[in-house]
């Protein structure tokens, strides 16, 4: 116990720093313990037990002593009667008072008896003076006993007084007090110093060990596989009660270890389907909202962004910008390059958008070549936004222009961005999208790989132009499309043929420019059926003026081409079909291509000229000059001429650049044994310089308006002279 108190100590110590107070607290909690401890309560019970079956017994034993001093006293008292009585009587008679005293000193000698006295008797039988005392008859609690004195003399009783003897009741009481105490002492502390006997025995065999096992217990630990209740105990034979249930703890420990392992084993395996189900989840929710060859977020994704985005900015008053991203001639490079080339330069072109821009922008792939960034808080001030805008979409446009190489080959790309900024009052996720794909119409139709950002007046032109190009398509359904022809001069003034253009008179707006909606349909893809409808429109009118003969066997009608409809699937056969349909000989016919029919692919389309060249078809290279034109194009495409551009040819006069460019393309088409045609030849200076140069062919106002094919054959294929 002590040690227990000691350890109980140390703990404290240990816990509290020492602290006095709570040390004293632990001292007192523990011995609490103790006291409410089943060793306590038993020698409580003990003591109450034992104490008062002591008190029973000693007052009974003191009781019965009591009586039988008291029987001992009365017997006493009738033996003093029988032997005392007699003798006083006659010393009283006699007057022989030394005998008297000596008889009364004799009773006095008995235990109890505090004094005696002999009175003579009195008037009317009653006590009277007294004759003889010993002893002190004048002390409290005395009890008298009274005994007539009587004496016999011839058979007649003579009364002579009384024998008083004065009894200490309160001695004899007392005696039995200090028995009843005597008693109750010994016992007591004969009861004490068993119970503490037992209280130690049961502790050292019982509640100690129920101490141990309570502690053990409450430090259990179902993780810790080394925890028991083996206190620490020695076992006789077969064990007691305690063993058996140190035994019955053991075993419901192992089965809770094993439970407890089972749990975990479910837990674990639990832990991980729920892992393989988040993580499906997660693929499933990757996949829904990420475009699955870049890997960057989808339309859908994008669009919950852009929501998200346009919310934040309307609360917090910053603002951000959204672009759109499409790759110029990407299509072309992925027609005629394999789409696992233009795959691979998709996913290049996503990682450099992505590395470009901040870890909060988003960039979002939705579909084809078209990407999109959401750019969000740029700043609060419009022209802020702008400017950072327009260093964000420049540095767009530099990662896509950096090289690219794709399986050991150089690809270079550009990109037309489109940037909007937000939030616009009302303005909603759709469009805000449909605002930066507008101008990044408009950053394509400036010539590409530019940065354009929307104004609201572009967007009117932009809902224009698909006006435009649905009257179109019903102009091309109603068939109220026409062909003009322009004459085309050689340098002596013959003419040796026309170019056939496109024209359009639109019911309520007149007549529209094919320069208006030509590039419109190159985009849309319209370009191929009116390309088709143009050219067998001319081959039916250039077979009506053969046969009618106003048309000569050298004389021709060029055609032009997009390179959309050039780079079309069949292209060569469609031709060759409607030329044999007409009955029209290749040789009647030129096609006008672009420096645009031969980007992205250059050996199919070298491979597709020659295919028909090798049938007698003509080439004519158009809008020289403008584009990429180089020796080296020049130099591998099969062409048959080169069309100089007018914008050359309309400065001549005056731009001694243009005037070096036009006499360089010259000396290069002579030097390729090509045919020189000069197009746009508004005056007679422009005329006469390029035939003092040998320009082998003329076309323009000067020479000939453009013209629908009946007022074309009034005024140059029946009038053979020419101006
Ligand atoms: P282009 O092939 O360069 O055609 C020549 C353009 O120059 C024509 O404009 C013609 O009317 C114009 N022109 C002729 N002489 C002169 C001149 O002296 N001065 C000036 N300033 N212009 C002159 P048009 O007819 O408006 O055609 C514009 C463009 O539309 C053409 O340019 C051509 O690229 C395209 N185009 C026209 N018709 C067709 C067609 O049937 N198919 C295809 N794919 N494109 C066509
Ligand atoms: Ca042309
Ligand atoms: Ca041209």
């Amino acid at each position: 116990m002590l040690a227990d108190i000691r350890r109980a100590d140390g703990e404290g110590e240990g816990m509290a720093g020492g602290a006095q107070g709570v040390r004293g607290a632990g001292r007192l909690d523990r011995l609490r313990g103790i006291a409410s401890g089943l060793g306590a309560r038993l020698i409580a019970l003990m003591l109450v037990a034992s104490t008062a079956i002591t008190f029973g017994v000693a007052l009974t034993e003191v009781l019965a002593d009591y009586r039988a001093d008291v029987k001992e006293l009365d017997a006493d008292l009738e033996r003093i009667g029988r032997a005392n009585l007699d003798p006083i009587a006659l010393s009283l008679w006699n007057y022989d008072d030394a005998q008297l005293k000596l008889q009364l000193d004799g009773i006095l000698q008995r235990p109890y008896v505090a004094a005696v006295e002999v009175r003579e008797r009195g008037e009317g039988g009653a006590d009277g003076a007294v004759r003889a005392r010993v002893g002190e008859a004048d002390r409290p609690g005395l009890r008298a006993e009274r005994m007539p004195l009587v004496y016999r003399r011839d058979g007649e009783d003579a009364p002579l007084g009384t024998l008083r003897i004065l009894l200490d009741q309160a001695a004899m009481q007392k005696v039995a007090r200090d028995r009843a105490v005597n008693i109750l002492l010994t016992q007591g502390s004969i009861t004490l110093l068993i119970g503490l006997a037992l209280l130690l025995i049961v502790r050292q065999i019982i509640t100690r060990h129920l101490s141990a096992l309570a502690k053990a217990a409450t430090a259990f630990d179902l993780r810790d596989p080394s925890a028991s209740f083996r206190v620490r105990r020695r076992r006789h034979g077969r064990g007691d009660e305690i063993d058996r249930v140190i035994d019955a703890l053991e075993v419901m420990r192992t089965s809770l270890h094993r439970a407890y392992r089972d749990l975990e084993d479910a837990n674990a395996e639990l832990q991980a389907d729920i892992a393989a189900r988040l993580r499906a989840e997660a693929t499933a929710d990757h996949l829904a909202n990420h475009d699955a060859l870049t890997n960057l977020p989808n339309r859908r994704l994008l669009y919950q962004r852009l929501a998200h985005e346009l919310a934040v900015a309307e609360r917090s008053g910053t603002m951000g910008a959204m672009m759109f991203i499409d790759l110029d001639h990407f299509k072309t490079l992925n027609d005629a390059r394999g789409h696992s080339i233009g795959d691979a330069v998709l996913i290049e072109m996503a990682r450099r958008l992505k590395s470009s821009l901040r870890e909060i922008d988003l960039v979002a792939r939705l579909g084809g070549d078209e990407f999109v960034a959401l750019l969000p808080m740029l700043g609060e001030l419009r022209e802020r936004v702008v400017q950072n805008a327009r260093i964000a979409a420049e540095k767009l446009r530099a990662a896509v222009a950096e090289p690219i190489v794709v399986r050991g080959e150089v690809f270079r790309l550009s990109a037309s961005i489109g940037v909007t900024v937000f939030p616009e009052s009302g303005g909603t996720p759709e469009d805000l999208i449909k605002h930066a794909d507008t101008a990044m119409y408009q950053a394509k139709s400036e010539g590409r790989n530019i940065v354009h950002f929307f104004q609201h007046d572009l967007l009117k032109a932009m809902e224009e132009r698909h006006a435009l190009e649905s009257d179109l398509r019903q102009a091309l359904e109603d068939g109220a499309l026409d062909v003009a022809y322009q004459p085309l001069i050689d340098i002596r003034g013959t003419l040796c043929g026309a170019e056939a253009l496109v024209r359009w008179t639109h019911p309520q707006r007149g007549p529209v420019s094919p320069a208006q909606f030509i590039p419109l349909c190159e985009e849309s893809g319209l370009i191929v059926q009116i390309g088709d409808w143009v050219l067998r429109a001319v081959l039916r009118q250039v077979r009506t003026w053969r046969t009618d003969g106003l048309l000569g066997p050298d004389q021709y009608v060029s055609v032009n081409i997009s390179p959309r409809q050039f780079r079309q699937q069949g292209f060569e056969d469609q031709l060759m079909a409607a030329l044999h349909e007409a009955e029209v000989p290749p040789s009647a016919l030129v096609l006008e291509i672009t420096e645009g029919v031969v980007l992205g692919d250059i050996d199919s389309a070298i491979e597709r000229m020659q295919t028909l060249r090798g049938r007698g078809v003509r080439f004519f290279i158009d809008d020289f000059g403008t584009g990429y034109s180089s020796m080296a194009y020049l130099k591998r495409l099969p062409a048959d001429g080169l069309k100089i551009d007018k914008t050359f040819v309309r400065d001549l006069g005056s731009d001694a650049d243009d005037a070096a460019i036009v006499d360089a393309i010259l000396a290069m088409g002579r030097h390729f044994g090509l045919t020189v045609v000069a197009e746009g030849v508004e005056t007679a200076a422009q005329a006469e310089y390029l035939a003092a140069r040998q320009c082998a062919v003329l076309q323009g106002y000067h020479l000939g308006r453009p013209a629908v094919a009946a007022r074309f054959a009034e005024s140059f294929l029946r009038r053979r002279t020419l101006v």
